[in-house]
């Protein structure tokens, strides 16, 4: 496929191998994202797998049918994918050990958290290593299995080596066409989702984001975003004043019986971005703990010392007990509309003893981070 902007027309090459030219009015480039595969000899050797298609996914579920009855299974990268993998491939009975390049886990969120997805992995008899750079893979001496070698571990077998390490844009096209590259190579776009030609428009995890409380774009490829944009470039692109509204980085993963939520900035983000954050982690139960079922809930609130701004919130519960995305849902909408912390205690929260308190969870973190000021 190749677009030509001056002639508004893109080549496109048809299964028989004949290309034809479609012109158009408005183009968007919606071609998605890669998965990040480290130049390392080894990577192209069959048993080593990227996770980001359907076809990938297939793959990796055809060669653990075809694999042992004691099958292991190597995952390179602590973050998202990489740790509700390691939950899949235990739950299909698969020694798994995680290679943490850093030690640290899921850090998308603070290393109080990190210590509690450590535990609950090492609970479901997930290995963890603190590998540093992965550097080499290759076949093991019965030459059905891999070996993962890597600078600061020693080398682990496996019959799989899912490689987990993040996304990059797939911006080729639009390079091609001239379009202008941002943030981590991704199309540059405005609030409209014009790119820097004419008539093209981009979405998705192949463009920038826009982030509210940063005040500019970053590249955070996630599906909530990726739906919004594609909505508003769909509206730009038919004459219509569409504008994305920005994000503000909520993210939510089930960890084995962990559920673990974020949205805004973690601490060291907003002080980099010129905040004065303090955050307090509080503890409280999910709902009244006479009533059964109750179970404990962590939550960590970032606010702005300075202008008592709510910038963050983290929280860690169990799944299936305590409503994590419900709660961190709760501060997404309060950062989305610029709150402050104390204001959080006006919101009128639904309560009954099964599913909170009178003061909700969300209300008693962000009172606990008031009282600290
Ligand atoms: C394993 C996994 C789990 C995820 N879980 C979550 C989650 O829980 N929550 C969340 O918010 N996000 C999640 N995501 C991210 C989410 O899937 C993506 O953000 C979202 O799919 C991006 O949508 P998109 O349309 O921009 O790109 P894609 O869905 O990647 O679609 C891009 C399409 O463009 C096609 N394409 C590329 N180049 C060309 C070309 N030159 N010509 C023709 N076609 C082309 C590709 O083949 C692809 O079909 C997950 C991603 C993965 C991989």
């Amino acid at each position: 496929m190749a677009i030509d902007p001056a002639a508004r027309s893109v080549a496109v090459l048809g299964p028989q191998g004949a290309s034809s030219d479609l012109t158009y009015d408005r183009l968007i480039i919606a071609t998605g994202a890669r998965p990040v595969l480290p130049d390392i000899p080894g990577i192209n050797l069959p048993g080593v797998c990227p996770l980001h298609t359907m076809g990938d996914a297939l793959a990796v579920n055809d060669l653990l049918e075809r694999a042992s009855s004691s099958c292991s299974a190597v995952i390179v990268g602590a973050g998202y994918i990489g740790l509700e993998m390691a939950e899949a491939l235990v739950g299909r009975g698969i020694d798994v050990t995680v290679l943490s390049r850093s030690g640290r886990l899921f850090p998308t969120v603070d290393t109080e958290f990190g210590t509690a997805i450590k535990n609950e992995l090492a609970r479901h008899g997930v290995h963890v290593v603190r590998s540093g750079n992965l550097e080499e893979i290759t076949a093991a001496g019965d030459g059905r299995r891999l070996v993962a070698h890597s600078s600061e571990a020693e080398g682990v077998t496996a019959d799989l080596i899912l490689v987990a390490v993040g996304v990059q844009p797939d911006s080729r096209l639009a390079a091609s066409a001239g379009v202008t590259l941002g943030t981590n190579g991704a199309i540059n776009v405005d609030r409209a989702m014009r790119t820097s030609v004419p008539e093209i428009l981009a979405a998705g995890d192949c463009a920038e984001t826009w982030h509210r409380l940063l005040q500019r774009n970053l590249y955070l490829p996630l599906g909530t975003t990726s739906h919004k944009q594609g909505r508003v470039a769909g509206e730009t692109a038919v004459g219509r004043a569409g504008r994305f509204e920005g994000c503000v980085g909520t993210q939510v993963v089930k960890l084995f019986d962990l559920v673990v939520a974020r949205t805004g900035l973690l601490d060291c983000e907003a002080r980099e971005a010129g905040f004065a954050p303090t955050t307090v982690e509080t503890e409280a139960w999910d709902h009244k703990a006479y009533y059964p079922d109750a179970s404990k809930l962590r939550l960590r609130v970032t606010g702005d010392r300075a202008t008592g701004r709510l910038l963050g919130a983290q929280i860690l519960g169990t799944w299936g007990k305590a409503e994590v995305s419900k709660r961190i849902d709760v501060f997404a909408t309060a950062l989305f509309h610029e709150m402050r912390v104390d204001a959080m205690s006006d919101l009128d929260l639904s309560y009954a003893p099964p599913f909170s308190s009178p003061w909700e969870p969300v209300q008693m973190a962000s009172q606990a981070w008031s009282a600290r000021l």
